[in-house]
């Protein structure tokens, strides 16, 4: 699987929690989802009681562990032929996700998303074929049947399921992105998304009906997640539908109040009790010289105490937006800073972009878009 990222925040600060270790592969972070590790205690616990050495239970989940790594690095790699970076690959129970640097053009998303499930053919095929050299080819009742014997063909047989599985036309799947690309060439991105969103929902309410009836608890787990990752790229969707086209200078707060350089924490805590603002500028004279946030300046009264000065708790590498920036482009940069970027003109500075007043920004905009809903509302091409 793949995600496209909506915050080129430090990977370790970005919106899939709860991550356990990581690694890196060919120079990508690789990060470790908790319910992974689950998911790995799950399948060697029922392995256990079968007539398979637990030996061949964990070559057989390692062995499947790093198809799926090699499942991500497939779409890292075309995707670096396309030009565009891999931020890092998260390992989550029903496959791994790619996050990318940026969203790709429409047929580019296409070829990106396939490159993965090919991979898995790819082994898939090589190891049928292999077998089929030294004539050890076995049927599928074999397979069922846990032993030891047939561990190479099972190795084959998880890969093409889980080539087959991420061509399923839904979102979070590869086969979602590529039936977005393919109905993106007809329509807005936007509507693309939208259908390829709901035919996931549909797809994982059928999974866990199905997982519900016969038992299979694994099923409604993926069924689940498969939710979720419809969720959220619909969520990332909508947000970039409502951005684009609008300025920083239109979502931005002009009124806001600022600190001084010789000011004291007490003053700046004064000001946050007085205002509901939680980020503030720091100026010296006319120009900007940080910006302090509203944990540290709780730090600061904590550690240095109330007569200190803003400029030691300040942050100088503050993130600075200009006016005319497309509100689509200066979220991610937003996300970057943390909660709040400097709007500034040239030298001087005239407002504040906080992750609060764009949501509000976004929820105005889009009860002013259902009132005059046009049916050409069209999303701009990226
Ligand atoms: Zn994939």
């Amino acid at each position: 699987m793949e995600e496209r990222p909506h915050s080129e925040a430090p990977p370790s600060e970005r919106d899939v929690s709860g991550n356990l270790g990581h690694l890196r592969l060919f120079g990508i972070p690789v990060r470790f989802h908790f319910t992974f590790i689950l998911l790995i205690i799950y399948l060697v616990v029922l392995a256990l009681d079968k007539a398979e050495s637990s030996t061949t239970t964990v070559i057989y989940v390692i062995a499947l562990f790093a198809s799926v790594l090699l499942h991500e690095l497939g779409h890292a790699v075309a995707a670096r032929r396309y030009g565009i970076r891999t931020l890092e690959i998260v390992m989550l129970p029903i496959g791994g996700v790619s996050r990318l640097e940026k969203q790709p053009h429409r047929m580019t998303e296409f070829w990106i998303s396939l490159a993965g499930p090919v991979v898995n053919f790819v082994i898939a095929g090589l190891i049928a074929g292999y077998l089929a050299a030294i004539g050890k080819l076995p049927t599928v009742a074999d397979l069922v049947r846990t032993s030891d014997q047939y561990m190479m063909a099972r190795i084959a047989a998880g890969n093409l399921i889980l080539g087959l599985f991420n061509l399923l036309p839904a979102f979070p799947m590869d086969g979602g992105r590529m039936l977005r690309a393919i109905l993106s060439s007809s329509r807005p991105e936007h509507e693309a998304t939208r259908t390829s969103v709901q035919v996931g929902m549909a797809m994982a309410a059928l999974m866990a009906l199905a997982g519900l009836l016969t038992t299979n608890f694994m099923l409604v787990f993926v069924a689940f997640f498969v939710y979720l990752g419809a969720m959220q790229e619909s969520l990332v969707s909508t947000g970039r539908f409502l951005m684009r086209g609008e300025l920083v200078q239109a979502a931005m707060i002009t009124d806001f109040r600022v600190l001084h350089h010789g000011d004291t924490i007490r003053d700046a805590a004064e000001l946050l009790l007085a205002t509901s603002q939680q980020d503030f500028p720091v100026l010296a004279g006319d120009n900007v010289v940080g910006l302090l946030s509203r944990t540290a300046l709780l730090r600061a009264l904590a550690t240095d105490g109330p007569d200190a000065y803003v400029a030691g708790a300040m942050d100088r590498n503050y993130i600075s937006l200009v006016p005319d920036m497309d509100l689509a482009d200066a979220a991610p940069k937003l996300a970057r800073a943390g909660s709040c970027a400097l709007v500034m003109n040239g030298e001087h500075l005239i407002g504040l972009l906080t992750t609060e007043n764009l949501s509000e920004f976004l929820v105005l905009r889009k009860i002013s878009r259902n009132i005059s809903q046009s049916p050409h509302l069209d999303d701009a091409p990226n």
